[in-house]
């Protein structure tokens, strides 16, 4: 029998480096065939409509990673997880925003110059070329989604209304896409550049449409998702049961996380995510939210037999990143959702689950979590109060070490409130916890 001891043993390559490796041989592989093409294709008409180009060409790369970012491809999710794809993507979205608008200055500033002209005339001649005019909607579309993805704006938003608004893209996707058809030289220069550049883009869409579109019709089509039972857990916590067909097809681990629907209860465009509270069998799955909203606190009033559409399983938040035999467990509040199922999944005793709650009352699965504990051997730690009235606050280094002396030689998972996740890995860095034991999930995606 493997156990997961003997596969943190044997492993050599961590997964996670294992797809940091491959992304970024993929990234510097493409990018040195687009430098070798776009040096081939040869310049502009000055020197200023040259570098326009490059970055022209440039931001159309980018827009094809980001394609691929966002893609959800299962085997980069579960190595890399959607939070950190999610960091990514904002990054290259604000990269990809500032090459665009490079660009587009300097094609008018180009022209303008080739023109002895103003810039305000050459972009008001610009925008009566078909081609250029579709890259300035392009470009304003991205702008418009930029804005609104700043901090700032983006906290005053509702999730749904910056949601709807980021879907923009996908117009400034189709709008660039044809511009592009109709401007570039570089990706005409050859037989060879054409047929790399679809190849590129049709890799892109493909894998967009398969991730986002094609796969979760099929598994919802192929798994039937329906509520089997919804059980209150506290005032404010409840428990959602979902079973299907042929469950045992379905590649979800315990600590990853699905984003559910309920059609016909919720709104159709509210799909939020939430953590398997339970390891997934063929029994069914389970999630168990706490109300903070609308959807959330709706989820009690679900009837049984309710459809439910379930795009997932994604996260790197599983044992496939265990590199030790020992496991520290953190959660803070309903964070202990998936903690809850990685304790199904732990091969030996050697466990230790620190849970961070204001009472005992308000632990949720506290009794799960227990019984579990007492099954597969382990501690737990209940963390009780507030961090404010404690003189020693719980996650203080000192204080951490205390409770668990070896941390250094263990794993540890962490999931929670933003807010606390960050002061644990603080902690985890301050005690030199080595950065590949360390695996969190913060309850927040944007
Ligand atoms: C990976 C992950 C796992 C999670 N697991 C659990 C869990 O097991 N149990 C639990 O109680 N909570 C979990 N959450 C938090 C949960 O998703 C939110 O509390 C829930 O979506 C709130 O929805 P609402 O409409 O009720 O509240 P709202 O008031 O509408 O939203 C509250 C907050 O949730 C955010 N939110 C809403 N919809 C989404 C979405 N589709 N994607 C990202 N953020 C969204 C909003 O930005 C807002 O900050 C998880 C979050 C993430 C990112």
């Amino acid at each position: 029998m493997t156990t997961a001891s003997n596969t943190v043993r044997t492993r050599t390559v961590l997964p996670v480096r294992a797809a940091r490796w491959a992304m970024w041989t993929f990234v510097l592989v493409n990018v040195v065939i687009v430098e070798t093409l776009f040096l081939n294709a040869g310049s502009g008409k000055n020197d200023v409509l040259t570098v326009a180009k490059f970055f022209g060409v440039h931001a159309a790369l980018l827009l094809l990673f980001q394609l691929l970012l966002v893609a959800r491809l299962p085997w980069l999710d579960r190595r890399i997880g959607m939070d950190r794809l999610t960091v990514w993507h904002r990054w290259l979205g604000f990269t990809l925003l500032w090459t665009i608008l490079t660009h587009a200055t300097l094609v008018v500033l180009g022209y303008a110059t080739l023109d002895d002209t103003s810039m305000a005339k050459t972009f008001v001649a610009l925008s009566g070329v078909p081609a250029s005019l579709l890259g300035m909607w392009a470009a304003a579309t991205v702008l418009v989604v930029a804005v609104t993805s700043t901090r700032s704006l983006r906290r005053r938003l509702r999730y749904e209304v910056w949601h709807g608004l980021h879907l923009l893209l996908y117009v400034a996707l189709g709008l660039s896409f044809v511009h592009q058809l109709l401007e570039t030289t570089t990706f005409t220069s050859s037989a060879f550049a054409t047929a790399y550049w679809w190849a590129l883009w049709l890799l892109a869409f493909g894998a967009l449409l398969t991730g986002r579109v094609v796969m979760p019709l099929w598994r919802n089509a192929y798994h039937r998702f329906t509520v089997a039972a919804v059980v209150p857990e506290s005032d404010t916590v409840v428990s959602v049961y979902v079973t299907g067909r042929h469950l045992d097809k379905l590649p979800a681990r315990a600590g990853q996380f699905c984003i559910w629907r309920f059609p016909g209860h919720n709104h159709w465009w509210s799909a939020n995510p939430f953590s398997l509270s339970a390891a997934p069998g063929t029994q069914g799955l389970r999630l168990t939210a706490k109300a903070v909203g609308s959807t959330s606190a709706g989820l009690r009033n679900i009837p049984t037999g309710t459809r439910a559409f379930v795009e997932g399983p994604y996260g790197a938040f599983t044992s496939l990143h265990r590199t030790r035999p020992g496991t520290l467990l953190i959660a803070g509040g309903v964070g202990i959702t998936p903690v809850r199922a990685m304790l199904e999944e732990q091969p030996t005793g050697d466990v230790v689950v620190l849970y961070r709650v204001r009472s005992e009352a308000d632990a949720v699965l506290l009794n799960e979590v227990r019984h579990l504990l007492a099954l597969h051997g382990g501690r737990l730690h209940l963390l009780t109060g507030r961090t404010r009235d404690n003189a020693t606050p719980p996650f203080a280094p000192d204080n951490l070490h205390r409770l668990v002396p070896d941390i250094t030689e263990r794993d540890v998972y962490v999931c929670g409130p933003p807010a606390m996740t960050s002061t644990v890995l603080t902690t985890l860095r301050d005690l030199h916890v080595p950065t590949q034991q360390i695996h969190a999930e913060k309850f927040s995606l944007t």
